[in-house]
This record gives C-alpha cells, structure tokens and sequence, in this order.
C-alpha cells in the first residue's frame, strides 16, 4: 500500500500538480462503555480504515477519501480534478510554508493496550467504580470509559514518511443529586495526567477510589450549600475549571485560521487581528502560555502534524504579551501575506485531521500556562482578601469572537481574609477576555499544575472532534463578577 501511494504522488508530481500528500489509516479502532446507576448502558466497539488524498493545484486544494483502498490511482485522480475545479474559483492562492523532508515514527506512551483487555475486565472496573459512587445524596451515577487507538501513515511529494501510533485513554466517573429547590447539581472527576503513559495501566483503582469519595463528599457539601453571592471577588480557578477558560479564551481565540475569518462556526471569530502580534497586552506580566506538542504523555502530542511538522513548543503570550498563533503551513503564508510582513516563521506544527476522511485545519496542540511564582493554592488563599475558589465545568458561553464569556462551575468554596470559609452552590463567573487576564494576580507553583485532557474540541464543517491537553496552575484573578 505505502509503495502504492508513493507510486501515485510520484505520477501526480510528473503532471502540475504542486504538493500531494496522503494520509492512510491501516487501523482506526474506538471503544466505549458507559455505565448508569449499575447498568450497561453502553458498550461499542467501532473500526475503520481507509486513505485521504490531498492535492494543490494552481493554489487550491482538491481532496478525496475512501475506505475502499482497492483502486487508490482513481482516488490520486479524484483528488486532482478536485483541485482543478477549485482553482477556477480561487480567490487567495495557498501557498505552504517550507518544511523539511522527514523519515519518523512517533509511537505514543502506554504500556497495555486496551483493545487486549477483556470486556469483562472494563465492566468490572466500572462496577467497581459505580459501587463506590452508591452513596447518599447521589441520585445519578455515571463511569464511563472511553478508549482509541490509531495508526496513521502519512506520505508526501516533498519527501516524508511517517508513521504514527496513537492510544488515548478517557475515564470518567460522575455523580449528580438534588437540591431542596429541585435544582440537579453534579461533580465529575476525569483524571489529570499521572505519570509517564496512558494505555490501561492508568486505570488505578485507588486513585479512583480516593476521588469516588472526594466527588461524593462535594457534591452532599453543594446540595446543602446556599447560592454564590452576586457581587464582585476574587476569583481563584483550580485547573479543573482554568483548562476551560485558557481552552475557549486563548486556545480558540488564537487559532490562525480563526483569525483570518475562515473558521466562522462554533463561536467562531476571534478579536485577535495580524496587527496584534508583538503588541497586543493579552494579560499581565504574569500571564506566560505556550502551545507546546512536546509536552509528554498527552493527547496535543502527536510527534508530526497532518503537514507532516515536527511537534513543537511555541510560546503564543509572553509576560503578557500576545507573541504567537496556532499556526499550520497554508495559514501562515497567507497570514505574512495580508499582513504584507513576516509575523510567522514557518508553521507551528498544528495542523491535524480527526479521520482519514477529514482534511486538517488548525488545532489545539497543549495549550498550557506556565507555572508562576506565588506557591501553594494554600498560599494564594492565604493572600486572599474576599474570593471564591471554583472547580468543575458545569456550562460555558462565549461571544462570538471570543470577546467575553460566562462559565458557571461544579462547585465554589468562597474565601474571607485569608481562609476558606463555605461551599456555596450554583456559582459562576463572567468577563471581558483582555481585562480579565489583565487582572491576573497570581499563578500558582509547579506543585499546582496539572494536564488536563479534553477528549471532545469541536472545530470543522463537516464537525472534527478533537483530542489535547492543558497544563495548567491555579490562577487568580481579581474583581470578577460571580453570581450572575
Ligand atoms: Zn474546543
């Protein structure tokens, strides 16, 4: 088959065309089950395989894919007649960033495969899990277990050959109850990353366990909580939430192609303009986040994106300062284009597809914010006058170019001088994107950071759902409004 798809890059490179790559998916296997107060309520088993072509033709794209690898010539032409009609409607010719030739393999870290585990062991640490979840309080309990594994071979007119092997690992367990007022509330936990792989291995029962107990204990503590106030505070983001704004405030905004007005569904513009980069005041000087895809062991490492680019460590807000994009190949020729200057050095590395049957648009590698210097969430409570600390996704709304947003949270502890007071129950927070990371005024040690997987970014049309990673420290920030 490789030798197959060389062969016709090599037959498509005689004629016009400029670049062709193709991505081959020998296997792309999924599996998941989801358990509901003690029953199976879901356990499937998926696998596909197939091969995407791509093709630039007098600067536009043409693409085909097929799960039918048995005539691949007449997919190469697919492709390329593709591109022959787009280009007659060409408006900004693409262009690619220079890359170099690579030979590689990128095999991600884990030790069992989960595809050999027996489905009677998944069922079993599910009823593990939802027995420990049975609890007073808990009206609702949800264990979930989600597992892929794929293997993409990638090849183009420029040289390289790569090979990657991708398992991710997603559980989660989740309780829910109700309040006197007939208001559902709920914690979840999904684990952080621990340790250096992630196939089953990483299901340890103790740690889930320990967590079962923390979630359920939360959630009684929110039942029979009174609601957030409505005024203005501090607020102290644990990771469990600060993912969610850095992944819709920074991740989202950030995106180049969004930038240049391409991504327009799902909240989709940004207010970040070509203009802004090296000047624009994103947040204060403690604010420093990366897009690193070297990060070990999380879903935004991949080792080569779908433009076959090394995974790299870009710094997108230095000290503040808006420095960088989430950036593929094409977008970045067309960004220095418009912008009549070079911002970009070449591509960032983020251009990826969900499936053989996608094309690749800019993704989310890790988007991370790096560890400060003011200690322990002990330490930033400590220097705390009037705040609230928040944790657990719980809803999210954003404005249309990523201007402001509104998130309400699982669960809040507000705190008073300096100490932790009481749980309180429906608590949220809103703001305006650049004011509140201006009011940045403290970002926890390395001993508070922590990754967080999201299992589900949804960009494209037709949907790509994604997957990545966030490190991230507790943060705080002050004068927010909370309650409303
Ligand atoms: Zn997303």
């Amino acid at each position: 088959m490789l030798k197959q798809l060389q062969e016709q890059i090599e037959r498509l490179k005689r004629t016009s065309a400029t670049y062709v790559d193709a991505r081959w998916y020998p296997v792309e296997e999924a599996n998941s089950l989801m358990m509901w107060n003690g029953n199976l309520k879901n356990a499937t088993a998926s696998r596909e395989s197939g091969v995407g072509i791509r093709v630039l033709y007098k600067g536009a794209w043409g693409f085909s894919a097929s799960s039918d690898v048995g005539q691949v010539a007449a997919l190469f032409d697919k492709a390329f007649d593709n591109a022959r009609v787009a280009a007659q409607r060409v408006t900004f010719p693409i262009r690619l960033a220079e890359k170099d030739a690579i030979q590689a393999l990128f095999n991600s870290p884990n030790r069992i495969d989960p595809f050999r585990v027996p489905l009677a062991d998944k069922v079993s640490f599910l009823q593990d899990m939802d027995e420990k979840l049975k609890q007073p309080g808990v009206l609702q309990r949800v264990c979930e277990l989600i597992f892929t594994r794929k293997q993409i071979v990638y090849v183009d007119s420029e040289g390289s050959q790569i090979e990657k092997n991708i398992i991710e690992v997603f559980p989660s367990i989740q309780v829910m109850g109700m309040d006197a007022q007939g208001v559902t509330h709920s914690r979840k936990y999904s684990p952080p990353r621990v340790g250096d792989t992630r196939g089953w291995e990483t299901l340890d029962t103790q740690m889930f366990t320990e967590n079962a107990e923390r979630i359920v204990r939360e959630l009684n503590q929110v039942l029979a909580a009174e609601d957030c106030p409505k005024e203005d505070r501090s607020v102290i983001l644990l990771p469990g939430i600060m993912f969610l704004q850095t992944h819709e405030t920074i991740g989202h905004a950030l995106e180049l192609d969004r930038i240049l007005g391409y991504e327009l569904s799902y909240a989709g513009g940004s207010f970040v303009t070509l203009g802004d980069f090296g000047h624009l005041r994103y947040g204060s000087t403690k604010l420093t986040a990366r897009a690193d895809a070297t990060l070990p062991n999380s879903p935004g490492s991949f080792g080569y994106d779908d433009d076959g680019v090394p995974a790299q460590d870009n710094l997108l807000i230095d000290k503040g300062i808006l420095v960088g994009a989430i950036t593929g190949r094409q977008m970045v020729e067309e960004a220095n284009a418009r912008a009549r200057k070079q911002i970009f050095n070449g591509s960032g590395g983020a251009n990826r597809a969900t499936a053989f049957y996608r094309v690749p648009i800019e993704r989310m590698t890790n988007i991370n914010i790096d560890p400060g210097d003011d200690g322990s969430l002990d330490d930033i409570v400590k220097g705390t006058e009037k705040g609230i600390i928040l944790d657990g996704e719980k809803s999210w709304s954003i404005g249309s170019n990523r201007e402001q947003f509104h998130f309400a949270t699982d669960i809040g502890w507000l705190v008073e001088e300096g100490q932790v007071t009481r749980v309180v129950k429906n608590s949220t927070y809103k703001g305006e994107t650049l004011k509140f990371y201006n009011s940045l005024s403290a970002v926890g040690g390395p001993s508070t950071w922590q990754v967080q997987y999201v299992n589900n970014c949804g960009k494209g049309q037709p949907n790509q759902d994604m997957q990545l990673g966030h490190g991230i420290p507790v943060c705080r920030f002050d004068h927010v409004r909370i309650g409303e």
